[in-house]
Formats: structure tokens, C-alpha cells, sequence
């Protein structure tokens, strides 16, 4: 707390593309009161002050480095509450991809003659390196869900994370589904809270936010196959936010 009574909130990055930190910026611009009632300590994108001080530790994007470990425990250590912030955090997101090919030959195709002055290893989630209390999905995190997310957590509140599958949002949204239309979609297993936007707009749901807690995979699948799907097809859906989950087996699938 400051002496102003307000809680002190921290935002931090490890690998990622900074979309979620941007749609936190985008937040406190569409909800300025949010700064009447926090204090912000630290925020890359926003300050240059750094304070190291806080309760709430909003971490954005994946473990990709031994040495981020040591950051991550610090952030731990001194964050009542530990928030992973968007699907890099969440879930290691489209970061773990990176885990399909070879380490060596991935960094070299990045970093070619430079590959050995840059230090890398398996993209994870926060929560594969240290404890993380809540986490907000998506890729990007969704502005609205942030800031009830914010709210709760001010109010000692578990933020309000759906439960659901995307087709519920969909169907609220009175969409035709598009496995009708001959394509295909993640969002009878996939997590709601970002109001079904790509179905919305046409486009099928990748599972961005992760799943729901009990998926009934062996209908998905089934219902992949059904519209033309190889098993590599139904694969490669599955792992584009998730490999990290299939591969250490937190989630059903094939890795
Ligand atoms: S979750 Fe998506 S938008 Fe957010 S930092 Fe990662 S890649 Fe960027
Ligand atoms: S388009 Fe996707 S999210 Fe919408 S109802 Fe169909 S399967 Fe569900
Ligand atoms: S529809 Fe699916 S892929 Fe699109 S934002 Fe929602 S969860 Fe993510």
C-alpha cells in the first residue's frame, strides 16, 4: 500500500510480443478512474520509474531463458498476488512452438552467425517456473476482462474467468457457426471471455485462451475428423497455443 492507502501494482515482461501490456495501456486510457485507485510501481511500456515495491505482479510472456527463472522468483518473493497476464504467460503461447524443431537449429535460424551469443531453452508458462495465482487469457488479453479482472482482485475477489466454451458466447451473439459454413473452430473446448471475436469476424477460434477445465477432447477430435481433418491437421490446431500443455501432457492430445 502507499501512504495514500492505494495498492501497488507492477507489470513486467519476459517473451512476448508487449500486445497485452499495450491493451492494458489501451485500459488506462478508456478508464482513467483505474489510476485513482491503484498505484503503479513499475511498467516498461508506460515509465521509467521503477519501483520494487508491490503488491500485484502482472506478468506478461513466457520463461524462455535459464535466467529469467532468477527475475521470476524475485517478481514471486515480493508479489502478494502474481497474475499471468495473456496466453504467453498463460499457457507459453505461440513462444513454445519453438519446441517442435531442435533448440540449436531453431536459434540459428533466428540469431544465424550470432546463434551462440544469445542464451535460450524451451518456452514454458510462468507457472512452470514459479506459483501463479490467477492468470487472464488470450492472445491478446481482452480490455474489459482486464479490468474486472483489476476489480476483483481490489476487492479480494477471484477475477472472473469463464468457465465455458466459446460456443456460448458465439451463440449470444446469434453467429452461424462455422462449422457449418465448411470450416472449422476450437470453440467447443476452448475458454470464453474475449466474446467469440473471431468467429465473430468469421474466423475459426484457435484456442487462444486455452481450455476449459473438463474438454470433451474425444468429441472435438471426432468432429475435426468429421470435417476432413488428418490426425496431423487435428495436431497441429490443437498445438498452436497449447504445445506446452500437450507436450507435458497437461492437457489430452498427441504430441
Ligand atoms: S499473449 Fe499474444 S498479444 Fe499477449 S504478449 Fe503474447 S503474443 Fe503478444
Ligand atoms: S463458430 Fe465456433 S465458437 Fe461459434 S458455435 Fe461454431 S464451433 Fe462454437
Ligand atoms: S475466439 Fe478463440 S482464438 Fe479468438 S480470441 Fe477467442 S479464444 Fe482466442
Amino acid at each position: 500500500m502507499t501512504a495514500s492507502g492505494k495498492p501497488k501494482i507492477a507489470f513486467f515482461d519476459f517473451t512476448s510480443c508487449e500486445g497485452c501490456q499495450l491493451t492494458v495501456l489501451d485500459s488506462l486510457q478508456t478508464h482513467p478512474e483505474l489510476l485513482q485507485v491503484v498505484e503503479i510501481v513499475q511498467f516498461r511500456e508506460a515509465m521509467s520509474e521503477k519501483g520494487e515495491d508491490y503488491y500485484i505482479a502482472f506478468i506478461e510472456g513466457s520463461c524462455t531463458r535459464q535466467s529469467d527463472e532468477a527475475r521470476l522468483h524475485k517478481i514471486r518473493q515480493q508479489a502478494s498476488i502474481v497474475v499471468a497476464l495473456g496466453a504467453c504467460a498463460h499457457l507459453g503461447g505461440v513462444n513454445a512452438l519453438k519446441a517442435l524443431h531442435p533448440l540449436d537449429e531453431v536459434r540459428q535460424y533466428v540469431y544465424g552467425d550470432k546463434a551462440d551469443q544469445y542464451e535460450t531453452y524451451d518456452a514454458r508458462p510462468i507457472d512452470a517456473v514459479i506459483p501463479v495465482d490467477f492468470a487472464i487469457p488470450g492472445c491478446p488479453i481482452d480490455r474489459d476482462e482486464f479490468l474486472a479482472c483489476v476489480k476483483a482482485l481490489l476487492l479480494g475477489k477471484k477475477p472472473p474467468i469463464p468457465d465455458y466454451p466459446v460456443c456460448v458466447e458465439c451463440k449470444l451473439r446469434e453467429n452461424t457457426c462455422l462449422f457449418t459454413l465448411g470450416k472449422v473452430c476450437l470453440g467447443p473446448i476452448t475458454r470464453a471471455g474475449c466474446k467469440a471475436i473471431c468467429p465473430t469476424y468469421g474466423q475459426s477460434c484457435e484456442g487462444c485462451r486455452g481450455f476449459i477445465s473438463n474438454p470433451n477432447d474425444s468429441s472435438m477430435r471426432s468432429v475435426l475428423a468429421e470435417h476432413g481433418l488428418s490426425p496431423e491437421d487435428i495436431t497441429t490446431i490443437y498445438t498452436m497455443f497449447t504445445s506446452y500443455q500437450v507436450r507435458q501432457k497437461l492437457i489430452q492430445g498427441k504430441s
